[in-house]
Formats: structure tokens, C-alpha cells, sequence
């Protein structure tokens, strides 16, 4: 059977795949189908947090999967619990709600600062969000997203979302009413071409969120979970969100999503507000406690110094424009066309990925400096035009 073929015959086409079938992998290095090595560099976008069939993650899931893999959220769930737990002491937030994915992470944010505005003034329901963001693909989700590309069809889109200019600051003031519930940020916007925001400005969103009863929203799901080099992105500065949302390298690999509540925003929410069949699945919770035990400083130094290294790397490579992020979540502007470049690579073996017009790189947080060696080899080569 041809995957390829019945993918095209039988998949709507929403997805402009690369010519590549992954069939297994271990670590940060994949194989295809004729069992030709590839170094990963994407890690299925931000997902698989230690790699492919880390150890402790598969024996975390295998263990779970015999015991029950589903119980509803009609009963009690142990692992769900147990992740909850350690999420609030890492974080010192101080409530969860498990769902299954970034938007819908996100669509709880967006209930929770809802009611918390409309319960104080029927007009309080205006969320600022900023431009060039992205915060998933149902439909609040993309009226939340500041991209036009985004607001093309679909319409019509839920209403109450004012975008301003990343980084103007009197955009932003000029935006903040007293019919605004809350302001929703991407520390380092992703999708977006891997911005980080300024300091400054992120001083700013946390004087008018505190003063002006206002919340903090961080979408921290793609620079979540130690991504960064800190437990979320928000840590690298001076920030107390009241609501963090997070999901993709959440479950190294499974589908999770976790929106965390302070103390402002958690006792808004309350029975029959929101739900969801699979959240917190038992399965998917304790893969992510395998992952989220792990998340320490020692790690995060070294996700830091193999971030560093990289983009030491990079800044001395003919071809490279400009390089820019956090951690290991990386952005790469290349003289030649980004997609061109990342489809050269596939074909010398490292997968990349792209935002907008660069080259985006999440490797894996345990990925080796040999590894890293081996996958910068390939890209300086592709750059130069060797290969
Ligand atoms: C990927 C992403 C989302 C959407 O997550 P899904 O799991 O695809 O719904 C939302 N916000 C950010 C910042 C993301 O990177």
C-alpha cells in the first residue's frame, strides 16, 4: 500500500505535506519507510519533548494504557490529579483545566476572562490580543489570532477581540477600556516568525493588567515546557499571568492541552461552565508527568546553553540574515527562501521547519551536542549551496 497515494486520494488537503513518511524513530533521530536516517529538528512541532520513544515517557504510557485508558470525567483519575499537582507547584498558579489540544486551551481562556468581565459589567468582554499572533484554528480561536490571512473565509467570527502592534506601547494604551476583560500574549510569537516581545513592553502589560483589573492571558503553547529554558516563557521575565495556556510538548507526543488559572481567574469557573469528553485522559496524563517531572533547572540550563550554542553557530554562517528566540525555540533568516531551504534539507537529511519567512528549528530539550553538530553540518552546507 502506498501511503503517499492514499493520502492524496482520501485526506482533504488541508496540510502542504513534505515528500516524507516517517515510520519510526528514537530520540532526535527518524526513519523513513526505506529506513534512511533523518536528525529532527521540528520535533513534530514543538510535540515530542524528549524525542521519539524516549524511555521513561514510553514505559509512563505503556504502564497507564494496561491499567485504563479512559475513565470520562464523571469519576476521579489519579494521573490527572498527580498532573495538576505539579503543574500548580511549578508554576504556583493555582488551578487546572485538561483539554486536548492548544485551541481548545485556549477557548478556555477565553470563556474564563469572559465571565470573569461580564460578571462585573455586561460590557466587559473585549480581549486586546496582538498582531501577528496565532491561537489555534476554531473559530474564536482564529478571531483571537491577529492575522488577516486568518479572517479570510469563515466569517462570521466571534466578535470582542481588538488587535494591537506587538511591542507599540501606545497602541496598547490606547486600546485598554473598561470593556476589556483581559490582554492575551505569546511571550515569543511562534507561527509568527519567533518574536520575542520586548521587555519593556512586557513591563507595560503587566502594569495596565494589574491596575486596571485586567487579565493576563500568556498562550504558552508552543514555548511551553521548557521550550525556552525556563519551566514557560513567561519565567524569562517579570510576569504573573493569571491565565497560562499550554499544550503541544505538554504530553511529549500525545494529545494534551492544560489552561492554568492564579488567583485572580480560578475560582471563575465553576460546575456546568466547561467541559470536555477526553481531557485529562489518564493515558495522555501520564505521559505528561513523565515529561513535567523532568522539567528542572539543571534541564533548563541546558536547554539554555544548547540554545546558545546554536545560535553561535548560526550568527558565523554564510547565508544566515538574522537569528532570533529563546532557548531552543530558534528562528533563522536566510538569504535564500525559507521553504526552499527546509526542502533542501529534508533531502540531505535534517528536518526543519518554517514561520512566515524563516527557518524555525525545536529540537528536542535532550537533544545532543553530537546531534546538534550533525543537523548544523547539513544546514551550513545547504546554505553554501554544497549540497
Ligand atoms: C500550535 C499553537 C496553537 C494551537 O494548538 P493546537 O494544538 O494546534 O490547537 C495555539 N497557540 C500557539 C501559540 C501555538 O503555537
Amino acid at each position: 500500500m502506498d501511503a503517499k497515494k492514499l493520502d492524496s486520494s482520501y485526506i482533504v488537503p488541508t496540510y502542504n505535506r513534505f515528500d516524507l513518511l516517517i515510520s519510526s524513530g528514537k530520540g532526535s533521530t527518524l526513519y523513513d519507510e526505506n529506513g534512511r536516517e533523518y536528525i529532527d529538528f521540528g520535533t513534530g512541532i514543538a510535540v515530542n519533548t524528549f524525542g521519539v520513544c524516549d524511555d521513561e515517557w514510553t514505559f509512563a504510557v505503556k504502564s497507564q494504557i494496561e491499567k485504563v485508558q479512559h475513565t470520562s470525567n464523571l469519576y476521579y483519575n489519579e494521573p490527572c490529579s498527580v498532573l495538576a499537582k505539579l503543574l500548580c507547584e511549578k508554576t504556583g498558579l493555582s488551578k487546572v483545566f485538561f483539554s486536548n489540544s492548544g485551541a481548545e486551551a485556549n477557548e478556555c481562556a477565553i470563556k474564563t476572562a469572559r465571565k470573569y468581565g461580564t460578571d462585573k459589567n455586561p460590557e466587559k468582554n473585549v480581549i486586546i490580543t496582538l498582531k501577528n499572533s496565532f491561537h489555534g484554528r476554531t473559530v474564536t480561536t482564529l478571531s483571537a489570532t491577529g492575522q488577516d490571512v486568518f479572517h479570510k473565509n469563515f466569517t462570521p467570527f466571534t466578535e470582542g477581540f481588538l488587535y494591537v502592534s506587538p511591542n507599540e506601547k501606545d497602541e496598547l494604551l490606547n486600546a485598554v477600556s473598561d470593556k476589556v476583560c483581559a490582554v492575551m500574549i505569546e511571550i515569543v510569537q511562534g507561527e509568527g516568525g519567533i518574536n520575542v516581545l520586548n521587555r519593556d513592553y512586557l513591563d507595560l502589560i503587566k502594569e495596565i493588567t494589574e491596575k486596571n483589573d485586567i487579565l493576563l492571558i500568556v498562550d504558552e503553547v508552543q514555548t511551553g515546557n521548557g521550550r525556552t529554558g525556563k519551566m514557560y516563557s513567561y519565567m524569562n521575565f517579570d510576569l504573573n499571568p493569571d491565565i497560562v495556556t499550554t499544550a503541544k510538548g505538554l504530553a511529549g507526543g500525545l494529545p494534551m492541552g492544560a489552561t492554568l488559572f492564579g488567583r485572580r481567574s480560578c475560582d471563575v469557573l465553576t460546575s456546568g461552565d466547561h467541559g470536555s469528553t477526553f481531557g485529562g485522559n489518564p493515558v495522555c496524563a501520564s505521559g505528561a508527568i513523565s515529561i513535567v517531572s523532568r522539567l528542572d533547572e539543571k534541564l533548563f540550563s541546558d536547554v539554555r546553553k544548547k540554545g546558545e550554542y546554536i545560535k553561535e553557530r548560526l550568527v558565523k554562517t554564510d547565508g544566515v540574515l538574522d537569528v532570533s528566540g529563546l532557548g531552543l525555540m530558534i528562528g533563522v533568516k536566510t538569504k535564500a527562501d525559507a521553504k526552499e531551504v527546509a526542502k533542501k534539507c529534508l533531502s540531505n537529511g535534517l528536518l526543519v521547519l518554517t514561520a512566515k519567512d524563516k527557518i524555525r528549528f525545536l529540537p528536542a530539550l535532550n537533544i545532543s551536542f553530537c546531534e546538534i553538530d550533525k543537523g548544523l553540518d547539513i544546514f551550513e552546507k545547504v546554505l553554501k549551496g554544497e549540497i
